[in-house]
């Protein structure tokens, strides 16, 4: 007997989403310290990935998003306030959409997630603190792994 039925119809992009965030999920995800996750707009089927990676002892977190050929290019910082700095050494322009993105996510989205159905934000299957793989069902709905949330021990 099948666990589940294996659907006949194609997936109409290579792209699966592991999990959506949502509310205070998704704002504790992207600052957990070591965050890979990607914004999707399913009117426009544009979509946006980015990786959120704290300092190791300061409270500034390093913003990057993954542009052309698979490299993650260096956009700009936050600090304690959470908000973002775009940096004068990046590659991307302040102009550039992707920046715009982010900044919008967090001045915007993050408080008002309901008003943007269209707008999903999926983790990539890893904890957004220590980027190890995700495989209990809890964590894989929150983005952070038991021993991170500290949930479990070990
Ligand atoms: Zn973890």
């Amino acid at each position: 007997m099948d666990f589940v039925k294996i659907p006949t119809k194609q997936k109409k992009h290579n792209f699966i989403p592991e999990n959506e965030l949502r509310g205070k999920q998704l704002r504790d995800f992207v600052f957990a310290g070591n965050a890979l996750f990607t914004l999707a707009n399913t009117d426009t089927d544009n979509h946006v990935t980015f990786k959120v990676k704290k300092h190791k002892e300061e409270d500034v977190w390093f913003v990057s998003t993954l542009g052309q050929y698979g490299k993650y290019v260096f956009i700009g910082t936050c600090f304690s306030d959470k908000k973002y700095k775009h940096s004068k050494n990046s590659d991307i322009a302040l102009s550039d959409k992707k920046v715009d993105v982010f900044n919008w996510m967090l001045s915007k989205f993050f408080n008002d997630q309901d008003k943007y159905p269209m707008v999903r934000v999926y983790h990539h299957g890893r904890c957004g603190a220590c980027h190890k793989k995700l495989t209990t069902p809890e964590s894989i709905k929150s983005g952070i792994g038991p021993v991170c949330s500290g949930k479990r021990r070990g």
